[in-house]
């Protein structure tokens, strides 16, 4: 049987690359070729920007609220194939499908706070800066912007950047992750049906060649990039030399502490999912468990136990609470880190290595691991893992749980539970990542605040979502005015 092959959406018609690459997309969990897709060319990206140019003055032109009302419709639109989105995500990707079902609420939560485009677009004004002159500044849009993704968020993370930048007046084009692109084209069969004037959103698939049609091409005016570090630097500077705005978020290492008068009845549930869920595979994932004090054992063996009673499986099991890793690639590279733990001589209290899900023989799975007496010199506390392997580095006191998060390699985001104010205020206080969590785990700042985070973990300044972004999709144009 021959699978579907992805299409590119470009001036509103779904169009085959001319490429000859053409990689698969699989279903992690049952480890099946599920469909394929083409690794697009600098042609497509041509075509692309080509459309998105000339849909440009009109939208500009259109007004803010008349932008809206599409956003309006699309969001109804989004509600009416929920449930199709979330089950085509977990199929490709392999996260449970309830944690699908949140990453689709999320995403339509961005299109709704979009559409609040005629208060967040507003510029200022202030009158007689000298006697008789008055000044205001308003925000322009710019023209083609572009966002390139990662995997692990197939869904999503576009539209942290795509509704703000076309209800600017910008219009755009989306690079989905070669190895998720089937839930994306959901999407934009979506977009097809709410019909949004041709050429204002496009999307082209591929690798990287894609990318880099994108970040040569003249007439793309700005790149919102999500990926590991190593690529969001490259982007990063590569954007830099061609003279492009750029925000470019990367990879973590996310530290979470548990204070000895941690609450971890109520915190536990928070805990385990910080960890495990998206089988590790989040910017926003736990990775280092750093308890405090004489009552670390206590705290390793309840999180063992709440470990240990989770069900892993395929995603699409209403049961399961981890599923698979994406690839075998990335199994690979998982198991890679386990067997570096254990030379670093790290003890393995939870081997997830050899893991069989009885039901999906073929399926990327890693089973829940956990490393105990992890050192923060070790690769495992310091490297990005991106699976479900906790590295436990027990600490002294509050300000060794500090000095571990701000000597990551990263800054990403990190958590301390406790029932201390003073604690509590002490630790969000001094770290360095940009994203805190108290007694919640690692968790993800809603579309109406800023998600990004610092040195390493973000290359740029202007954050995802929020209001911020307003100002990285518009020029604000100052007047200084004065009639006689
Ligand atoms: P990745 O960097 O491999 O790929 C991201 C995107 O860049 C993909 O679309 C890919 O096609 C493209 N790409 C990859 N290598 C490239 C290259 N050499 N040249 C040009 N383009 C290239 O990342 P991934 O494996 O898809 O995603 C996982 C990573 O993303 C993790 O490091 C994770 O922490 C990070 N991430 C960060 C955030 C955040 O908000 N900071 C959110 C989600 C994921």
């Amino acid at each position: 049987m021959s699978l579907p092959l992805m299409k590119n959406f470009i001036d509103g018609e779904w169009v085959e690359s001319d490429s000859t690459t053409i990689g698969d997309v699989w279903n992690p969990a049952r480890g099946e070729k599920i469909a394929q897709v083409a690794y697009g060319t600098k042609n497509d990206v041509d075509k692309a920007v080509q459309a998105a140019k000339n849909a440009f003055w009109e939208w500009r032109t259109t007004p803010p609220l008349s932008r809206a009302r599409y956003l309006f419709r699309l969001k109804e639109a989004f509600e009416d194939n929920f449930e199709d989105i979330a089950r085509t995500l977990t199929t490709e990707q392999g996260k449970c499908i309830d944690e699908s079902r949140g990453e689709v609420r999320r995403m339509i939560e961005n299109v709704e706070h979009a559409t609040g485009v005629t208060t967040l677009m507003c510029g200022y004004t202030l009158e007689d800066i000298a006697t008789g002159i008055d000044c205001y500044g308003h925000r322009q849009p710019v023209g083609v912007f572009a966002a390139i993704v990662p995997y692990n968020f197939p869904a999503m993370v576009a539209w942290w950047f795509l509704p703000y930048a076309i209800v600017a007046g910008n219009t755009f084009i989306v690079k989905p992750s070669e190895q998720v692109p089937m839930t994306q084209t959901k999407i934009f069969e979506i977009v097809d049906e709410v019909g949004f004037p041709e050429g204002v959103i496009n999307m082209v698939h591929g690798s990287r060649d894609v990318v880099n049609g994108l970040l040569d091409h003249p007439d793309v005016e700005g790149i919102s990039f999500v990926g590991s570090t190593p690529t969001a630097k490259y982007i990063y500077e590569r954007c830099g030399a061609t003279g492009k705005r750029v925000q470019s978020l990367g990879g973590a290492k996310n530290i979470v502490g548990i204070m000895p008068d941690a609450n971890l009845e109520i915190g536990m549930p928070s805990l385990i999912t910080s960890f495990f869920g998206c089988s590790g595979q989040r910017c926003l994932s736990g990775s280092v468990l750093a308890p405090v004090g004489d009552g670390a054992d206590a705290v390793i063996d309840q999180f063992v136990a709440a470990t240990k009673i989770m069900k892993v499986g395929d995603g699409l099991d209403e049961s399961a609470a981890m599923g698979p890793v994406v690839s075998t690639a990335h199994k690979e590279r998982v198991l890679g880190f386990i067997e570096k733990g254990i030379e670093e001589g790290a003890d393995l209290i939870m081997d997830g290595r050899d893991f069989v899900v009885d039901e999906c023989p073929n399926g990327f799975f890693v089973g829940p691991t956990i490393f105990d007496n992890v050192t923060p010199d070790m690769a495992i506390a310091s490297q990005e893992i991106f699976g479900p392997v906790v590295s436990i580095v027990r600490c002294k006191n509050l300000d060794e749980v500090i000095n571990l998060v701000n000597t990551r390699n990263y800054a990403n985001a990190t958590c301390l539970y406790t029932t201390s104010g003073a604690a509590a205020r002490e630790f969000k206080y001094r770290v360095k990542p940009s994203m805190v969590g108290i007694n919640i785990g690692i968790a993800a700042p809603m579309s109406f605040f800023p998600f990004g985070g610092a040195g390493n973990s973000m290359f740029g300044d202007v954050k995802g979502h929020g209001q911020e972004i307003f100002q990285f999709f518009t020029d604000t144009k100052v007047v200084i005015e004065r009639w006689f």
